[in-house]
């Protein structure tokens, strides 16, 4: 209570704004996950690993605008890029060769050859889901448990189920996750537990001939971070090719942040399609859609038609092409892999004795406050929320910028963080472990 009340004496000019903004933005602010308790905070800038809010306060930028600016905020090269595209002019709706530069770069990171933009995670996950339906002419998807992946129809399923919405262990309910979505989406989606492979199986043998494909976040990054059990992501690629569906891997959130290939290249299983967005822009938005000659030979054929007015946008392909070819060097992985090994021991140190874990991958991490790395969502369910909850109030009182959703969101680090930056987070991890005491 004492640390929400320290959060709230701190943004008078925030909670101003936010009274304001709710006569005209509905909820009073431009996405319903900007509003989070104690109050949405209003930045004004960022430069660097920092950002500032309108009450003149700066943190260490950890929340990276969800897992977006893996090149932090303002970075030389990719402001350089837009301001001289900005100076040329943003938009046709014809393609500018930048396009061509990104996709032979994200070709050469993720080992597929065919590959279309769009403009936001949702956009790109809901055209792999249309896909692999197009490509296989089946309906029915198989969709993870606890993955999240946008807000198109076919994906708002079982998102963050709660407990008692869950069903049977090995076989999850398929729950609504929103308003607005039929039933009848909804029973074109089986829900599977990530790290089983059990239940792919039996959902291919029993539906046989009617699945095509399944999506998943090959590391589960909206749940915390889960990462793949040894062997699953190419025992799923076995399962699925051997009943003729396909795999869609999302990496909205682990692309470009855990390895320069994503987790297609760490964990080294192709699927039949790849799923970008958020940090390919540098903080422009824009997304990507890579694949096979065989599944993006449907969209060269016209049997799929892949469409956007904004599509390859020029401002968008400028800044990606800054991101992918002039910061994210192999120089840069080298560095995060350090910064988040130092970040990771530093806190190791602080929660000694604490049945607490500390997950990183690449540029991304999280404490979760668990006795064991959750394997599941069913174990994401276990993580202790409320501490998830205390622990980011003493982050934000304290410098540090994480994403407000407690347990279920992870940090990001940038290539503009210092030792110094993360170091600001291990010693308030200290100051959160004595306050237990
Ligand atoms: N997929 C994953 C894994 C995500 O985390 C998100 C957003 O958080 C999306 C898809 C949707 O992306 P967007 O918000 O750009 O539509």
């Amino acid at each position: 209570a004492a640390q929400e009340k320290a959060f709230l004496v701190r943004q008078p000019r925030s909670r101003a704004l936010h009274e304001r903004a709710r006569q005209r933005l509905a909820g009073g602010a431009t996405s319903s996950w900007q509003i989070a308790a104690p109050q949405p905070v209003w930045l004004s800038h960022g430069v660097g690993a920092h950002v500032y809010d309108v009450d003149g306060t700066e943190y260490v930028d950890m929340h990276g605008g969800y897992g977006v600016s893996v090149v932090g905020h303002a970075h030389p090269a990719v402001a350089a890029a837009i301001r001289e595209r900005a100076g040329r002019g943003t938009h046709f709706a014809q393609p500018t060769e930048d396009a061509i530069v990104v996709a032979e770069e994200l070709a050469r990171r993720f080992g597929q050859p065919l590959w279309r933009f769009a403009n936001s995670g949702t956009e790109a996950t809901m055209d792999a889901v249309h896909l692999m339906r197009a490509v296989t002419g089946r309906d029915l998807i198989l969709k993870v448990e606890g993955c999240y992946h946008g807000h198109h129809d076919s994906v708002q399923v079982s998102v963050l189920p709660d407990a008692d919405e869950v069903g049977p262990a090995g076989r999850p309910a398929a729950s609504a996750s929103n308003s607005g979505i039929p039933q009848a989406i909804r029973d074109l989606v089986i829900v599977v537990g990530f790290n089983d492979l059990d239940a792919v199986h039996r959902a291919l043998v029993e539906h046989p001939g009617r699945v095509a494909g399944m999506i998943l976040e090959p590391v589960m990054m909206n749940a915390g971070i889960i990462p793949p059990l040894p062997g699953y992501l190419a025992g799923l690629a076995d399962l699925l090719h051997a009943h003729g569906a396909l795999l869609a891997f999302d990496e909205v959130k682990t692309g470009l942040t855990v390895a320069a290939g994503g987790a297609t290249e760490r964990y080294g299983v192709t699927p039949d399609l790849i799923c970008l967005a958020k940090a390919l822009g540098g903080g422009v938005p824009t997304a990507a859609i890579g694949g096979s000659d065989a599944v993006m030979g449907a969209i060269a054929d016209g049997r799929y038609d892949q469409v956007g007015t904004f599509n390859g946008n020029p401002l968008a392909m400028a800044a990606a092409r800054a991101t992918l070819t002039d910061v994210l060097t192999p120089a840069a992985y080298t560095r995060l892999d350090a910064l988040s090994a130092r970040l990771a021991a530093g806190i190791r140190t602080k929660i000694a004795g604490q049945p607490w874990q500390v997950v990183v991958v690449g540029a991304k991490g999280c404490l979760t406050f668990a006795p064991e790395t959750p394997r599941d969502y069913r174990d994401f369910l276990r993580v202790d929320g409320a501490l998830s909850h205390a622990h980011w109030l003493v982050q934000h009182n304290n410098g540090v910028f994480l994403p407000p959703w407690g347990k279920s969101e992870q940090w990001l680090i940038s290539v503009q963080h210092d030792e110094a930056d993360v170091d600001r987070f291990v010693d308030n991890v200290g100051l959160f472990v004595a306050a237990l005491d």
